[in-house]
């Protein structure tokens, strides 16, 4: 069915506030606690989230986003020394550290590792009275090693795009229909989703949104598990020769559908 003039396509997920007249530029943090970004880098159109209709809308969102910040981190960020502050503190997972191997050079990694590393000797060992890492050093060390500059952005993001979400499909008949046929919610994005959604779409609607994500979620693990045990039977000594089917792949995709994640190498 070709999309009709969706009043969705005019609903921008801000991600970002824009930065208000006369503020400096990035980097800055605005008063709901993200970081003022550059405003390409700050919104996805809800069309281009839920209208490609594979995998995970949510996954979906979370993959652009992950790779307009880790680009931007690695590539326009390095021209700006606030944004460089908060990495410097934050630092990032491997995850994303690897992202930001893969996308930037080999100098613009080690430029935020260098300012990086240097922040670790001023916060973390500093030395107290007794010339040891005090207890305030090592809650520091513990804080750094949990914190992500890009996770944080990305969790930052996903409350406000749940938002959206809600919002639409609490009024828009439309969106309750393009929502309902996504192949299926990731089982951490299903989770997400839900936890919010009392508040989200208020009492009324929750029973019909509740039932509308984990139809989503039940279809498509009918179809894994089927796959799943498909794939079992496939090396019992009576089937040699047999068919896969779309068996194939259903150890990864479990793995994807349980962690939101592709496993490494696939
Ligand atoms: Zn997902
Ligand atoms: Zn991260």
């Amino acid at each position: 069915m070709p999309a009709k003039n969706f009043s969705i396509r005019q609903n921008q997920i801000l991600l970002y506030n824009k930065l208000p007249a006369g503020a400096t530029g990035a980097g800055q943090e605005n008063k709901t606690g993200g970081i003022y970004m550059r405003e390409d880098i700050c919104t996805i159109p809800i069309s281009e989230v839920f209208e490609p209709k594979e995998g995970c809308p949510i996954c979906r969102m979370r993959d652009t986003l992950e790779n307009r910040v880790t680009e931007y981190i690695t590539g326009a960020a390095m021209m700006e020394p606030d944004i460089r502050e908060v990495t410097n503190v934050q630092g990032f997972c491997y995850p994303h550290f690897s992202m930001m191997l893969k996308k930037g050079s080999r100098l613009s990694n080690a430029l935020i590792l260098e300012s990086h590393l240097k922040e670790i000797e001023t916060s973390v060992l500093r030395l107290d009275k007794r010339g040891v890492p005090g207890k305030k050093e090592v809650e520091a060390a513990k804080k750094l090693t949990e914190s992500c500059f890009v996770c944080e952005q990305i969790q930052w993001a996903m409350v406000r795009m749940f938002d959206t979400i809600y919002r639409l499909w609490g009024k828009e008949e439309e969106f309750r229909e393009l929502f309902s046929q996504q192949p299926y919610l990731c089982l951490p994005h299903y989770t997400a989703l839900l936890e919010g959604a009392q508040k989200g779409v208020g009492k009324k609607n929750y029973g019909a949104f509740a039932q509308a994500a984990s139809d989503l979620v039940k279809n498509y693990l009918d179809g894994l598990q089927k796959d799943v045990t498909h794939f079992c039977s496939m090396f019992d000594y009576r089937n040699i020769g047999g068919d896969f089917g779309n068996s194939k792949d259903s150890i990864e995709r479990s793995i994807q559908f349980l962690t939101s994640r592709i496993p490494e190498g696939q």
